[in-house]
């Protein structure tokens, strides 16, 4: 009895590891997209596409260990943002989606703004002196479309984010 709980234990920690990004403890991709592909999301959902910016020089001048420092925080400051029914992923090396559930187009430009804030506010102590990154992110607001489309327009945001000068939301409220 005590070994088939211990197996089952080990099955559903296993099963537990390969929803979770072992660096920052969010949602990894494929957990997120196992959730969300090919639904349709209803209105008040919305998708929030983060990318760190400039992180390639972080890396270069400060190294890796501080980089992934940055990763964790700013998964810190995604988690202090989060909701009930929320989900927050680390979907690439420096991209990041937030799923929300119930929210305004306010209500989800001002949890992307807030998590921008609070990241740009993180500083981390390295031995060639104290810094805080920035992130860019892009807000698409759900009325029915399937996740990769919003996705997708989230994307366009960001890129206009980055394009407009980083360390901003931009967010898309219709369908191009
Ligand atoms: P942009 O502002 O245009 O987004 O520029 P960027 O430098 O952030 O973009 P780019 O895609 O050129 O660089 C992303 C960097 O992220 C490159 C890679 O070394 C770094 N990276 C990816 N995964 C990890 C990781 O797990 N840890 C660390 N420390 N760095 C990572
Ligand atoms: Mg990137
Ligand atoms: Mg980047």
């Amino acid at each position: 009895l005590s070994l088939g709980l211990n197996n089952a234990r080990a099955a559903r920690r296993h099963r537990e590891e390969a929803r979770t990004d072992a660096l920052t403890g969010l949602l990894n991709r494929r957990a997120l997209f196992d959730t969300f592909s090919g639904k349709p999301l209803d209105a008040g959902r919305a998708v929030v596409a983060f990318d760190l910016d400039r992180f390639k020089q972080v890396n270069d001048r400060y190294g890796h260990a501080v980089g992934d420092q940055m990763l964790k925080n700013f998964s810190d400051a995604m988690r202090q943002n989060l909701r009930e029914g929320d989900h927050a992923a680390r979907t690439g090396g420096e991209e990041f989606v937030l799923v929300l559930q119930n929210a305004s187009s306010q209500l989800a430009s001002s949890t992307a703004e807030r998590i921008r804030a609070i990241f740009a506010e993180t500083y981390i102590e390295t031995p060639l002196g104290r810094l805080a990154g920035t992130a860019s992110a892009g807000v698409a607001i759900a009325n029915g479309e399937p996740f990769e489309e919003l996705l997708h327009r989230a994307d366009t945001s960001l890129y206009r984010a980055k394009d407009g000068g980083r360390d901003r939301v931009v967010t898309a409220l219709h369908a191009a």
